[in-house]
């Protein structure tokens, strides 16, 4: 099946770490439904949720996909990754859920400032589109 056009990845960016949505979320320029924030990162609902649960924890120093990562990212990623699993635990995602990270065109990225998305509430299907 065709994908919708809000879940087709986009090309990446000209300019790598150019400001996206998510920078004018984070200088809160745009309202966002924040679930968690700290100096390292911030976790806002997705608009277009997927699953009762869809949350986007994302880092506030930009890094524009997963393909970029460099091993000075390992500090960061790790914070992402353990306070998605607190995020997970606030939302009572007892019983499982899934972390997502989709990286350029063919991994259907659409917004180059990385993000993980939080994603559960209900019983997930395997494997994915
Ligand atoms: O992984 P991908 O880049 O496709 O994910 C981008 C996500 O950002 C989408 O799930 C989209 O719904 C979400 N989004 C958002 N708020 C915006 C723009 C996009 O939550 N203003």
């Amino acid at each position: 099946t065709r994908l919708l056009r809000s879940e087709e990845g986009k090309e990446p960016p000209k300019t790598p770490g150019g400001d996206t949505i998510f920078g004018k979320i984070i200088r809160k320029e745009i309202k966002a439904d924040v679930v968690y924030e700290d100096d390292l990162c911030l976790a806002f609902r997705d608009v277009s949720p997927q699953a009762p649960t869809h949350i986007l924890m994302i880092p506030k120093n930009p890094v524009d996909r997963l393909a970029n990562l460099t091993p000075q990212h390992k500090d960061i990623m790790g914070h992402l990754m353990v306070k998605a699993s607190e995020v997970a635990k606030k939302e009572n995602l007892d019983g499982g859920y899934r972390l997502v990270i989709n990286d350029g065109k063919d991994g259907c990225q659409s917004v180059y400032h990385l993000h993980i998305h939080i994603i559960g509430g209900r019983k997930l299907s395997w494997p994915p589109g």
